[in-house]
This record gives C-alpha cells, structure tokens and sequence, in this order.
C-alpha cells in the first residue's frame, strides 16, 4: 500500500496556523512511509470560499516550506483537486445513493424542520431529523416535475452506537441518535463538505485522513457513507487542537492565527514550521530545536500527545531567536532580513508617501519605522481625543476592527469605503473617526493617509495593531462586549440600508 495523505483547506479565510499544523503532520507522516500529500481545496460554499482566500492558503503553505505532490497548482493523476471542479463526479454518486434507498429528497423548508424539532422536543423525543420525513415515491415524483426545490440527505440509523477506530485515540462510540439525516447535496445543487469529502478521499487514494479532533462528530457520517459505497475507510486519526495560553480553543482574540502575520512579523519559516512541529509532538530525544528533514526521519504519529498543544507567541519568539542565532551565518542572516523587508514591494509601495515628506535621507527612518515594526510601544495617553472620549474612541477602535475583519477583499479602496460608512453610521466625523486609527496603525496622527498604511501593511498586522490598541486601552468587559456587539448590529443594519438606497 503506498500512503497518501492530504490537507483539504476551505478557502473561507486568511491562511491559518491550524491548517498548517495538520497540513505539517499529513506531510511528515506521508514522507516517512515513502508516500504522497496532496492538497485539495474543499470550496463547496460557494458564497464564502474566494480565490483570493485559495491562493493565499498555497503561498502561506509554501513560505512555511510545505510542498505537496498534487494539488490544483500542481496537477496530478487524481484531478481535478478543486471541488467546485467536480461537481458532475458528486451529482453521480449522490443519485447511487438514492438509487439504492441509501439517501433520499427532502423538501421540507427550514421553518418546517425547525417546527418538526419543535415538536419533538415538546413531546421528549430526539429533535434530531430522521429517515421518517422521507416521502412516498410518487409524491417524490409529482414534487421533482413540479420543480420544487430539495436537498438530498443520507439515511443514518435511529439508534445503537457507532464505533470509530482512530490511530490516536483508539476507539470511539457515538450514539446514532446524535447523528442527523445529513444533507448531502444542497438545495444549489453543491455537495456538502461530507459528501465531497468522502467521495473525494476515496477517487484520489486516501489511505490516511490525518485532521483537527473537530472534525470527530462528523466520522460516523462519513463511516457510513463508505459502508454505503462499499468502499475500504481511510484510517482515522484526528489531532488534538491547538489552544491558547488560557487552554480555550486558539482564537484570533488571543492570538494572531494568519500564517501570514508570522511573515509580516519577520519570522522565520523554519522556526514557525519547528515550532507547530512542537505541538502535541516531540522528538525521541526531547530536542526543542528540529528543522523538517529531521522531524520527518524522526516522525513517528505514536509519539503525538493528546494534551490540547498550547501555541504561545512567547515561546515562539525564543526558538524564533535561537535559529536567528544558530542557524543563519551573517550572509544569510543580511539576505532574509533583505527578502522580508523588501518583500511584496512595501519598500516601493510606501517610498512615494516618504518621498513627499522628507527633507534628507536620514528623515525615512523615524518616520517610516511603523512599516517595518510589529507591534508598536503606545501608551493609552496616545489616544487622548480633543472630541471623543474614551469610550467611543474604543468604539472606534472595535467597530473598526469588527468591519476590516469581514473585509475580505483588501484594497485601499475598500477599507477606506468601509470606515467611511462607519464613520457616517456612528455620527463622527471623518477626521475624528480617523484619528485613534492613525495612532493605532501609525502610532501618530501625523502620518500619510492611514488607509494607504493599513493597505501596505496587510490585513494581518492591521487588524493586530488595532486589537493591540484595544487591548492597552482595556478592551470591553464581557458584559459590556455583549452590549457593544448588539450596538454594532444597529450600525451595521443602518449601514446596509444606506447601502442599498444608494444602490437602488
Ligand atoms: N475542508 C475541511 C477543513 O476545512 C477539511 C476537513 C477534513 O480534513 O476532513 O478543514
């Protein structure tokens, strides 16, 4: 058996650690058998998967030093490796499951199912959706000619146990009756990631699926989904979760978790790479420091801990520094300090606001040290606003940052459409609403346009700085965020109706 590993991202987002992390082991463990990792991107939501997003994830991937055998850049014999590619292939193996009594069409609207919930919650019984919706044929026929809208879901079993075999965690039982009748194509006549994801392991030749221990509740799905088709199971093995400090689930709050901000903060790869290597795994003589060829002649999945791995920036920058030290002579050290500098043109692209503002060389350095920096020393005295006072300045701050988060194409353009829509939506003029941005972003108000800063430097160590801001002038309390959230609703309906008339 040759083993074959894969990543399968959704491209909804910025390129994540996460997907690093499990993307490293998939690979490690596919090197040290000899075998193949492959990379597939999962895009069957359309509505939140982008290009952008995709090739975002292959070049964060590929900066770390992670490569793969196939993938959609790539090619390979498994092709194509875009499901939004294959859709035909999910359409055909959907209907054999229909045709053999496996899955059947559901017209119920959402409200009906939440009705039927309802009423089975009222009367005791397992709110979960059950093969008993499923129609007679006939109706199904007349409802089909009548054009009406369906779904098509599996059928799972009322009751017993379902037993999972996991590499990691031997075996687990999960009750059948926790387990919906889930939907496997939608009603756009996309699969869902269960269908796709089954039916895709088995055409490329998975043998492993190595992934997040979020993805357990959804094993027994697909267990039966393999049953149905009487096709061999990969072997299971899911990876405990990287956490923050704090031991809750790794979150952007707490923690920067775009591989990308690891790249703008000048880390290098190696030690990013070294350091999720860390996590949950160790090597047989406990050395900290490792590069990938030695933890993939070392690997050994048995030696994975379940323990949720703490991902803690702290220790990140002490390997970070060792490999400064240990790992780079002066010459290379001079050529990756160049690369990162000069990297995507930010010299270039921040030159002409410097240009129009200095009177000699020696002037670009304290003036343009914020391009070049992480996070920036400020002080909650910084943010002292001759019309805001504290409280709207954080709302500022925070409102901001929630926009600029859902921004997901980013452009000067657009994130200056975005504050100036806040702006107009919270009452505050444009000039004010600007000001804690540019102390945030710039550390000073007296800088170039703060658009044109935030648009150089990247979504990532935009939205970093401004969380850094927040967190210094003490954020919100828990109460209070619940309150600044439902505020921030208000606003963002205000703002979509404003939109839309002046769309209309
Ligand atoms: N598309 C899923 C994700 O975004 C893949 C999960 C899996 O590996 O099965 O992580």
């Amino acid at each position: 058996m040759t083993v074959r590993t894969r990543i399968a991202p959704s491209p909804t987002g910025d390129p994540h650690v996460g997907t690093a992390y499990i993307a490293l082991f998939n690979l490690c463990f596919a090197r040290q058998h000899g075998g193949q990792f492959i990379l597939r991107i999962e895009d069957t939501d359309q509505v939140r998967s982008t290009r952008e997003s995709e090739e975002d994830i292959l070049k964060a991937l590929r900066w770390l030093g992670l490569e793969w055998d196939e993938g959609p850049d790539v090619g390979g014999a498994y092709g194509p490796y875009r499901q939004s590619e294959r859709k035909d292939i999910y359409k055909q193996y959907a209907q054999e499951l229909v045709d053999k009594g496996h899955a059947f069409y559901c017209f119920r609207t959402p409200e009906e199912l939440e009705a039927i919930r309802e009423e089975r919650r009222a009367q005791g019984l397992n709110p979960g959706i059950k093969g008993d919706l499923e129609l007679p044929a006939d109706e199904v026929k007349r409802r089909l000619e009548a054009g009406e809208p369906y779904v098509i879901r599996m059928k799972v079993p009322d009751e017993g146990v379902c037993v999972i075999d996991d590499l990691l965690r031997g075996t687990i039982e999960i009750e059948w009756s926790q387990v919906d009748c889930q939907i496997l194509m939608k009603s756009d006549g996309m699969p869902t990631y269960h269908l796709a994801n089954v039916v895709d392991d088995h055409l490329m030749g998975i043998t492993h699926v190595i992934r997040g221990e979020e993805w357990i509740s959804s094993a027994p799905k697909h267990q039966l989904l393999y049953k149905y088709f009487g096709w061999e199971m990969p072997q299971l093995c899911h990876m405990p979760l990287l956490r923050n400090p704090d031991k809750s689930k790794l979150s952007k709050r707490k923690n920067p978790t775009s591989i990308n901000y690891y790249e703008r903060m000048g880390y290098l790869p190696e030690a990013v790479l070294n350091y999720l290597g860390r996590m949950g795994w160790s090597m047989p003589d406990e050395r900290e420091k490792f590069s990938l060829e030695e933890m993939i002649a070392n690997f050994d999945l048995k030696r994975v801990s379940l323990g949720g791995p703490i991902f803690d920036v702290e220790k990140l920058n002490w390997l970070n520094g060792t490999w400064i030290r240990e790992n780079l002579s002066l010459e290379q050290f001079a050529e990756r300090v160049r690369q990162w500098a000069f990297n995507e043109g930010r010299v270039e692209q921040t030159l002409p606001h410097i240009q129009s503002r200095v009177h000699t060389f020696s002037d670009i350095a304290p003036m343009a040290s914020f391009m070049f920096s992480g996070m920036l020393p400020l002080t909650a005295e910084q943010f002292a606003h001759a019309k805001l006072d504290e409280e709207q300045v954080k709302r500022v701050l925070q409102f901001s940052l929630w926009k600029l988060e859902a921004q997901r194409h980013w452009s000067k353009e657009n994130i200056f459409a975005d504050l100036k829509m806040l702006s107009k939506a919270m009452g505050i003029k444009i000039g004010d609403f600007m000001q804690p941005l540019f102390v945030a972003i710039a550390g000073t108000p007296n800088s170039w346009s703060v658009v044109d800063s935030m648009a150089i430097l990247g979504p990532d160590m935009a939205r970093a700085r401004l969380r850094h801001a927040l967190n210094l002038l003490g954020g919100f309390s828990k109460k209070g965020t619940k309150a600044v959230e439902k505020e921030y609703e208000v606003i963002v309906q205000e703002m979509n109706e404003k939109a839309e008339n002046s769309g209309s």
